[in-house]
């Protein structure tokens, strides 16, 4: 049927194929024909645009296998002087495999562009969901924060680190070249058919300004104090930026955002400069604080047994394993102890 890839119908009975077979049939396929090409595919609707091209649903003909197409242009690419380390990265996140993290099934390229086979991320973007709803109940939040933090883990155990990729502080990232590069936030972030998180995003990858955030602090709210104070970073950037996250699903927007500018900004980042609505319930609250405040508050009963995840020295802060077992996570997230 012409445009069924597009019916909700066989979006419906391919979902339930997927769950059996979706692994297996792409990576027979992958196994027997390495060389992709744009014949392959039925394309359907356009799912978005970023800075580098358009994103197409499409079928894969011979299994009608959905995925979503990511269509590159070389010369932007060129032009963009992203073309290595976009080489690097695909191949790299082409070998991750985490049900939280957007599978990148292959690619193949033509005189004037190159091709990105992607997991259908069925449920859109994360970041239109949370400006749709304001904020998350704690249920929502919790669920994905823990779902990120399996991805997280994950990644941390194949040395895939987060780098933060910023218009005005430009850090250089001394990590193997192995790692790829990941900016956490909501806009890098997409829902799977079941409404699970993905996180989605490339280094390299610039995305549209009009369908992101406007302002230039709105780039910079997820920069932990090590690095806006010009410090040595690591590992702990990404649980810093957990808290951030965790923060803006509760309260709707990212905790130091600052209208007057980016200046205002940095300071109440270097500060730790952190106020939680009543809101909150008392369990996400001791656990923002966990990753994000410096001296944090003690009276909290809760704040013996855990160190805290915003915390500004990053030692202090909150493991990913502990944020798994946090009591916010355990009352809240929907599969305690597993990821989606
Ligand atoms: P990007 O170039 O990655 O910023 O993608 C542009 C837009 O296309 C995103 O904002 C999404 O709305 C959409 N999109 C990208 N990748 C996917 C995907 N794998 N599944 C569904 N929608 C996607």
């Amino acid at each position: 049927k012409e445009n069924a890839v597009n019916s909700e119908e066989y979006l419906y009975v391919w979902s339930l194929f997927y769950k059996y077979t979706h692994t297996l049939t792409l990576t027979q396929l992958y196994r027997q024909k390495h060389e992709w090409s744009l014949s392959d595919f039925e394309l359907g609707k356009p799912l978005g645009k970023g800075k580098f091209g358009h994103v197409y649903l499409a079928r894969e003909k011979r299994t009608g296998f959905i995925v979503a197409l990511k269509v590159l242009y070389k010369q932007e690419l060129e032009e963009g002087k992203v073309e290595k380390q976009l080489r690097r990265e695909v191949e790299i996140q082409s070998h991750l495999r985490h049900p939280n993290i957007l599978r990148l099934y292959g690619y193949f390229y033509d005189e004037k562009r190159v091709y990105l086979i992607l997991e259908y991320a069925a449920k859109g973007e994360l970041y239109k969901q949370l400006r749709d709803c304001g904020k998350f109940t704690e249920e929502q939040a919790a669920t994905y924060i823990q779902q990120m933090t399996h991805a997280l883990l994950y990644l941390h155990s194949n040395h895939v680190i987060h780098r933060y990729n910023c218009l005005c502080f430009l850090v250089k990232y001394n990590q193997p070249t192995t790692n790829v590069i990941r900016d956490i936030k909501p806009e890098n972030l997409l829902l799977g058919l079941k409404g699970e998180l993905k996180i989605a995003d490339f280094g390299w990858s610039v995305h549209a300004p009009t369908s992101r955030r406007t302002t230039l602090c709105g780039t910079l709210d997820y920069l932990p104090p090590e690095m806006v104070e010009g410090r040595e970073y690591g590992e702990g950037v990404d649980r810093w930026s957990l808290g951030v996250l965790m923060y803006e699903f509760l309260v709707g927007s990212p905790p130091f955002e600052d209208q007057s500018g980016y200046r205002a900004t940095y300071k109440r980042i270097a500060r730790v400069d952190l106020h939680i609505p009543d809101h909150v319930s008392v369990e996400g609250r001791d656990l923002i604080q966990k990753v994000l405040v410096c001296a944090c508050v003690v009276s909290n009963p809760l704040n013996n047994q855990y160190t805290k995840l915003l915390q500004h020295d990053p030692e202090n802060r909150l493991s990913l394993d502990k944020v798994l077992c946090h009591p916010w996570i355990l009352k809240y997230a929907k599969r305690p102890s597993r990821s989606l």
